[in-house]
């Protein structure tokens, strides 16, 4: 993994989440592949995920005319840094929209073909028609004109102004505030799941979800209090003057209830919630750079615990933040300096007390900072785009471990692999694990895969789709930490797995609490009848063991048999299983 490389990549999901309207991409001759901050694939017309990221498709989508044109952009990739490319994309209704694409190549090999290259997309179709207008109808050029700063500063949609126009507006508001002594608030409001409804009902119908909420956003903001769309679901509001803080409450109570009490859109019913990030000025800045970006940090926050409220922006907040961008960084630079292991827990039979399987847990030992855990860095590596390159690490490595155990004549075991939700994601999954084996020579049959509830609910069909790609291979999959996602029988039924691994909270204190152990036997009996096998994880204490074997499970994890080892003390492990046995 190229350090640089990486850095470019947070940079540029930085840049996405603070700039709007542009698409953000970066493509890696690693991979070949372009990655697209977001709203891409909604640009020309399709559904998430329904093209590919690869640059022949991006061609593909080129209208005829402009072919030329890009091929010679392309080859002028070897002698300029930067330039850009103004061309026809076709919609998938058979539109055309005119966009403007700048590149900008970030690094290049001894012979200056480019490794890594950042751009934007951006959808200039509106301008170019006003420029068009313009060109021919001279006479009628104050009309055009004002159509032309009406695009260039007003939300076509909402009819709302849009980012530039509140950044300037904000500013100029921020300085009466600080010469007449005052205080204002910005509010950050971004509709929860809106992605979903755009995804199951449509586009169209996300726009007037959109129209809908710009109207009655306006609605509520008379006055000197000011509102804008900055970006796809989010709007801004300025309250210029206030005095005391409940002010601030109460207009953002009224904004939440009056967009929860939209309910039919259409014909239609919804279920709108949304959540709301706020800064204060001049105290947390001077710039609407600034206060916008914590008031959208604030509101990140909402959406992390629970959504549906509101949050006030703290020091605290970007604090956090550093810490979880210094953690990335050393991470990059341990994943390089092979700082990261393995560690593998057993996975006891229940019947025959013998070892089935060892589940592989990554550990990170930073040298001033200690012991890191997983349970720290793996959402870090998953928010900052890491988790696939250490996921293929991670495979790799308990892969080839597991070969070199069955090589060294241990009896055979399973390794058990956990798989983040963007892993399955990545496209390419299935083709990573049969890398996987083939280098390692690994038989299939010794490998399982623990996919959670989350995953495999959010896309359904395509995740079962690979699911059962993996089971065709041969591998086993394992629901893991069973019963704390939103489980359904439904999706149970639909997903085809090997095994359940029950979460360690059923399993602690079951002993004592007999609703616990209620809910654990039907748990084990309806996983037995749709054929799944049990694990229950986190066992600590014979009870439970007792209990467990009782109720038939079929394999047992936990600290009662041993804490996840170190490859060499596991050797240790499974060599005194055997004496034992
Ligand atoms: P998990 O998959 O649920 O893993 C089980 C966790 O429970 C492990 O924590 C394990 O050490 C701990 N555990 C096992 N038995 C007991 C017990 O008897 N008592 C108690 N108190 N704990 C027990 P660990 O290693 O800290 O891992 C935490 C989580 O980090 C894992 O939860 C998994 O979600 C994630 N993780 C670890 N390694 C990887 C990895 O390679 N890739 C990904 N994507 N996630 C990983
Ligand atoms: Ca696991
Ligand atoms: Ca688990």
């Amino acid at each position: 993994m190229k350090k640089q490389d990486d850095r470019h990549h947070k940079e540029l999901i930085t840049f996405a989440t603070v700039e709007n309207g542009y698409i953000y991409w970066i493509w890696k001759r690693e991979h070949n592949n372009i990655s697209y901050s977001e709203n891409w694939e909604r640009l020309l017309g399709y559904r998430e995920n329904e093209i590919s990221n690869s640059p022949e498709e991006w061609i593909k989508h080129v209208a005829d005319e402009d072919l030329k044109h890009i091929h010679e952009g392309i080859s002028s990739l070897l002698l300029e840094d930067e330039f850009s490319l103004s061309y026809k994309v076709k919609h998938s209704q058979g539109s055309h929209i005119d966009i403007l694409t700048r590149i900008k190549v970030i690094s290049r090999d001894e012979q200056g073909k480019p490794l890594c290259i950042l751009g934007t997309h951006e959808d200039i179709t509106e301008v170019t028609k006003i420029k068009k207008e313009l060109a021919t109808n001279q006479e009628n050029f104050e009309l055009v004109y004002a159509k032309l700063e009406n695009c260039a500063f007003y939300d076509s949609l909402t009819g709302l102004p849009n980012r530039i126009n509140i950044e300037t507006k904000l500013n100029m508001i921020i300085s009466d505030a600080i010469s007449n002594s005052t205080k204002g608030a910005v509010l950050f409001i971004d509709l929860d799941n809106f992605k979903n409804l755009n995804d199951t009902l449509g586009h169209s119908f996300g726009d007037e979800v959109i129209t809908k909420v710009g109207e009655v956003i306006k609605h509520i903001c008379h006055g000197d209090v000011s509102s804008a769309r900055v970006g796809g679901d989010e709007f801004v509001v300025v309250i210029p003057k206030f005095t005391h803080i409940t002010e601030v409450i109460d207009f953002t109570k009224k904004i939440l209830k009056s967009l929860e009490e939209i309910r039919t859109i259409n014909n239609n019913d919804i279920n709108l919630s949304t959540s709301i990030g706020i800064s204060i000025f001049p105290e947390q800045g001077e710039s609407s750079t600034h206060l916008l970006k914590y008031a959208d940090i604030a509101m990140h926050k909402v959406k992390e615990s629970g959504k549906n409220n509101f949050k006030f922006y703290t020091d605290e907040m970007t604090k956090e933040i550093e810490n979880k961008m210094e953690i990335q960084k050393h991470l990059i630079k341990a994943i390089e300096k092979n700082e990261l292991v393995l560690h593998y827990q057993p996975l006891i039979d229940a019947n025959t007390e013998s070892v089935d399987s060892v589940e592989a847990l990554i550990r990170w030992y930073h040298p001033t900072k200690g012991m890191i855990s997983p349970l720290v860095f793996i959402p870090i590596a998953e928010e900052f785009g890491i988790i696939r390159d250490l996921g293929t690490w991670v495979l790799n490595t308990a892969c080839m471990q597991n070969k070199e155990w069955s090589d060294k004549g241990f009896a055979p075991i399973k390794v058990s692999i956990n798989v983040s939700p963007l892993q399955l994601e990545q496209g390419d999954f299935v083709v990573v694990v049969k890398n996987a084996l083939s280098k390692s020579g690994l038989d299939p049959k010794y490998l399982q895969l623990e996919i959670t509830e989350n995953v495999s609910m959010k896309f359904i069909d395509e995740n079962i789709k690979i699911l059962e790609e993996l089971r065709t291979l041969g591998v086993n999959i394992a629901m893991d930490d069973f019963g704390t996602g939103y489980s359904s029988l439904n999706y149970l039924m639909k997903l085809p797995i090997d095994s359940l691994k029950i979460d360690k909270s059923f399993i602690d204190n079951i002993n004592e609490s007999s609703n616990k152990e209620l809910i654990m036997d039907t748990i084990i009996k309806l996983a037995h009848n749709l054929n799944l096998e049990v694990i229950a994880e986190g066992v600590e204490t014979s009870d439970q063991l007792n209990i467990l074997k009782k109720m038939s499970c079929n394999k047992i994890q936990g600290y009662f048999y041993s804490k996840p080892l170190p490859k060499n003390d596991l050797e240790e492990f499974l060599n005194k299983k055997i004496v034992n046995l």
